[in-house]
């Protein structure tokens, strides 16, 4: 089939390269002009595992073309893909302004029938609204052609992306039709090979499914964090706590670490989404409410517990922190609890050494600070540092020469916000451990 993809961000670049590398004729069309220069000349804008391949073979193959222009790339389009962003808008709900206003350009330009896929996060009822707009638009033109509206989100996760988009545990599609979903369905065959993977539903349902499923992931994570809190003063360790929820099959195994709480591009700024919808629809949300909560306060024991070591006292300190990036596998910063406590400390007064595999760049280009300094290395970072704070689970801070950094720490104590090390092999070397869900040693 012949593809446009509209937003060739993390979800619409992966949506592209994927549907490319399956065989269809792809075009990604994005508004930034120097995300598509570099991608013509073959470099992916942000890290994310094997993508780098699928672009270049697909590129390759001359199934995946680029262009900044909404009217070449959609000139030839079976199906169009929006996969804008959605952020945070000023009421709490997704801004789904650029979308709307993306449609409506769409709409004076499309002469030929298709289907027109809504692949962003957007609340119940938007693609509706985008059908009405079409067929208002079509039809005040006299256009002669059929734009169908279907909604198909994304549940892609950095970090796994290709992985996640090739053999997907889901696919959501939303249509107020069968012969859209039909279509879907052909272009999702070789992602659906047993063919049980493909949900279909109406529009807002499907809309839905996408806030309910990230609800869903972030009920968990704020409930492992506060069963972790009230582990540590009862005497409990949260280890092996984990390990017994985890082997209970109508629980099941992720998203179950007890750590510095989620953050990312997701998460966040969709349940801030559901809870406004929730308020409009006057659901008082109680318990989406209190994920946020707990959420919020996540950071804030990590940063509590380092102003205890410093007994109040940050002028004059140096905390090294490893980790940028909101999670391992990607260089998104965009909520990251790392910076939240970045800045937290630098408005204390303490020195920030701070080192990431990958997100750096992105920290340089969005947030300076004459106290914070991005190292070259996880070694560097902690020259000159009191202490260590762990933020990313990043492969590389699996198994650092504790002895060494026993010897370099001014005030040796590892903050392992992520959970990462065994108390027994830093207590031997006089390193103290902090890590959620456990009394930090007096
Ligand atoms: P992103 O910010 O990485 O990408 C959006 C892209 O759209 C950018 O490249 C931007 O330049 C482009 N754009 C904006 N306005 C445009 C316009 N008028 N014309 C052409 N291009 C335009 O966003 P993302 O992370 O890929 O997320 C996209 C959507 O998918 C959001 O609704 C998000 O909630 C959802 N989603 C994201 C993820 C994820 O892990 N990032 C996963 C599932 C769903």
């Amino acid at each position: 089939m012949n593809i446009a993809i509209i937003g060739t961000g993390y979800v619409g670049l992966v949506t592209g390269a994927c549907l490319a590398e399956s065989g269809n004729s792809v075009i990604c069309i994005d508004n930034d002009e120097q995300k598509i220069a570099g991608l013509r000349a073959g470099t992916v804008p942000f890290h994310e595992p094997l993508l780098d391949a699928v672009v270049l073979q697909a590129g390759r193959q001359g199934n995946l073309q680029f262009t900044t222009r909404l009217d070449e790339g959609t000139r030839l389009a079976d199906i169009v893909f929006l996969a804008l962003g959605t952020p945070t808008g000023s009421d709490g709900n997704a801004d789904i302004g650029p979308l709307l206003q993306c449609a409506h350009e769409l709409a004076e330009i499309l002469d030929h029938d298709c289907l027109v896929v809504v692949k962003s996060t957007v609340p119940p009822g938007t693609c509706e609204d985008i059908q009405a707009l079409f067929d208002t638009m079509l039809g005040r033109r006299a256009a002669g052609c059929a734009v169908k509206v279907a909604s198909n989100p994304e549940f892609l996760a950095e970090g796994s992306a290709v992985t996640d988009f090739r053999l997907p545990a889901r696919i959501v599609v939303g249509t107020s039709d069968d012969a859209d979903a039909e279509t879907l369905k052909q272009l999702y065959a070789p992602f659906d090979p047993d063919g049980t993977r493909l949900i279909e539903m109406n529009l807002r349902s499907a809309e839905f499914a996408k806030y309910a499923c990230n609800a869903m992931l972030a009920a968990r994570i704020s409930l492992i964090n506060e069963l972790a809190n009230i582990a540590g003063p009862l005497g409990a360790d949260i280890g092996p706590v984990c390990q017994v929820l985890k082997s209970d099959p109508r629980i099941g195994p992720r998203y179950l670490e007890p750590g510095a709480g989620y953050g990312g591009s997701c998460l966040p700024k969709d349940l801030r989404a559901l809870i406004r919808m929730a308020g409009d629809k006057g659901e008082t949300a109680p318990m989406l409410h209190s994920i946020e909560e707990v959420n919020r306060r996540q950071v804030g024991l990590v940063f509590n517990a380092i102003e205890k070591y410093f007994w109040g006292r940050f002028q004059g300190r140096c905390v090294a922190v490893w980790g940028l990036a909101f999670k391992a596998g990607t260089d998104d910063i965009r909520e990251s609890p790392s910076l939240a406590l970045i800045r937290a400390l630098l408005d204390a007064g303490a020195q920030v050494r701070a080192y990431d595999p990958i997100a750096e760049p992105a920290v340089e280009s969005s947030f300076t600070h004459p106290g914070l300094v991005l190292a070259d290395s996880a070694e560097q970072a902690c020259l000159d540092a009191d202490v260590l704070v762990v933020m990313t689970e990043w492969e590389e801070f699996m198994t650092p020469d504790f002895r060494w950094l026993a010897s370099t720490l001014r005030s040796p104590a590892i903050f392992d916000a992520r959970n990462l090390y065994q108390d027994k092999d830093l207590k031997s070397l006089g390193l103290r451990h902090y890590q959620p869900g456990r009394t930090f040693p007096a």
